[in-house]
């Protein structure tokens, strides 16, 4: 019997044996998905290659998974301390189309990167923008329970009512209000974050909505807590994001769901660590950053960056290198080689102690490094070809590599080179044998071999 499945949880900061809260249910996992004012980064894939990595071990283990990933197209401002712009206003100017277009232009980029890189869709998909009044209704609720005030610009939630604000990222409160140096405006604690933020008086938004407090939009986090819920219910098992994640958006989130309804919002709460560019955060708001179409246009197979990922623990920055990625787009290669090296005929079953190996691995946390070492060993162990064959497929329902779909490419000749032969199969059929071997070596010289058939001939590279 292989081992159960253990993940880490950064609320207990412990690893901990997975059980869904419904037995025999679904799981329900709730993943941050975009900020749709520009293109993803390769970084942000980092994140998104981890959660579908999850799901697929979720579903290597049995479960049924219900996957709910939200598309932010309103309300992120510039700065995570809810001042400056609204970052799809400041992505509108900059491309000159309206917020509502660069949202749509950006979440089907999204939706085409993620094909891509071969990560499963979501079971929902949903925009913020979709759901203003989930939004207003969890507000309320929140004001009704007492966490919120009004400030000229908002509302905002009020952290010092929850004597647990900020447990998940272990915040030193004390420590932040004792060297209150920040400048806090209006609002009555540092921590505290805009859950509705008003249409500035003159300004003509884009995209704004009426509530009960006044003319404006939502702040970043009530969309992950209202659409959680309205999806998963109050309290469901796994909720992902990256590390930036930790201390202030889910950090709010979580004071959200609380405030209204007493739940710290899911059970697992788990982050991908950051892929680093030069030991430096790789972020949009950098302005440079490295696009997968760019990777695609250096000849790369985005699969290959796939591959890059996993080879590194989630729980770890990565550096990302052009040499790191060549090195994984020769390893993939190789395995691809492989695999389709090994008969493909009989239709065996995969080996069984192989899988409990590998099993052990991907439930360690989602060892996945560790898990491609056991690929590896089964790509060049002395069991028959086909049982390899199986065995490796199997464990690429976790990898996501494609390995059964991939085929080298036939090379196609150029002309010249097909004129020679048909020179070369003419003088063969007239028996002019000198002829023939001159047209021979004038093909080897031009890299190709000729083999010859009983039907004609056919070309390969040499
Ligand atoms: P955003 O579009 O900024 O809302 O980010 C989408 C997802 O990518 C979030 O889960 C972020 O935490 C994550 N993320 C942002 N930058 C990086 C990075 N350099 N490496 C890995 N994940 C990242
Ligand atoms: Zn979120």
């Amino acid at each position: 019997m292989p081992n159960p499945l253990r993940l880490y949880d950064n609320f207990t900061r412990s690893l901990r044996k997975f059980e869904p809260l419904e037995p025999g249910g679904e799981v329900g996992l709730y993943t941050c998905g975009p900020t749709v004012y520009d293109y993803q980064h390769i970084g942000n894939y980092r994140t998104f290659l981890f959660e579908d990595l999850l799901k697929r071990v979720l579903e290597w283990n049995g479960y049924r998974v219900r996957h709910v990933m939200n598309i932010t197209d309103v309300g992120h401002l510039t700065s995570d301390a809810d001042t400056g712009e609204d970052k799809m206003e400041k992505g509108a100017r900059r491309t000159g189309k309206s917020a509502w277009e660069i949202a749509q232009l950006y979440t089907d980029a999204f939706r085409a990167d993620l094909t891509t890189l071969n990560i499963e869709d979501p079971s929902v998909l949903c925009r913020a923008t979709d759901h203003i009044p989930e939004q207003i209704a969890f507000i309320a609720d929140i004001e009704k329970n007492g966490y919120s005030y009004r400030t000229s610009d908002g509302i905002y939630f009020d952290t010092s009512k929850q004597p647990d604000y900020g447990y998940l990222a272990r915040l030193d409160l004390k420590g932040q209000e004792a060297g209150k140096r920040v400048d806090v405006g209006e609002k009555r604690n540092p921590t505290d974050f805009a859950l509705w933020k008003f249409s500035a008086p003159g300004e003509k938004r884009q995209m704004e909505w009426d509530s009960p407090w006044g003319k404006g939009f939502p702040g970043w986090h009530i969309e992950c807590s209202a659409m959680a819920q309205k999806y998963l219910g109050d309290y469901f098992d796994i909720h992902c994001g990256g590390e930036d994640h930790i201390p202030v958006h889910h950090t709010n989130e979580i004071a959200q769901t609380e405030a209204r309804v007493g739940t710290r919002l899911a059970n697992f709460w788990m982050h991908a660590y950051f892929l680093l560019s030069n030991d430096a955060k790789m972020a949009k708001s950098a302005g440079e950053f490295l696009r997968l179409a760019y990777l695609v246009d250096r000849g790369y197979d985005p699969l290959a960056y796939r591959y890059l990922c996993l080879t590194a623990h989630y729980r770890g920055q990565l550096n990302f290198t052009w040499d790191a990625l060549d090195a994984a787009a020769v390893a993939l290669d190789r395995m691809r080689q492989g695999v389709y090296a090994l008969a493909q005929t009989d239709a065996v079953a995969p080996d069984p102690k192989l899988t409990e190996r590998f099993t052990n691995e991907i439930n360690d946390d989602l060892n996945i490094p560790r898990a491609l070492a056991v690929a590896w060993e089964t790509l060049r162990g002395d069991s028959p070809p086909a049982s390899r064959r199986a065995t490796l497929l199997h464990f690429d329902q976790v990898f996501g590599l494609r390995l059964a779909e991939w085929a080298p490419k036939q090379e196609v000749a150029p002309d010249a080179v097909t004129a020679l032969a048909e020179a070369r199969l003419r003088a063969r059929r007239a028996k002019e044998w000198a002829e023939a071997d001159r047209l021979r070596a004038d093909l080897r010289a031009a890299g190709w071999e000729m083999e010859d058939r009983p039907d004609g001939y056919a070309l390969k590279r040499k």
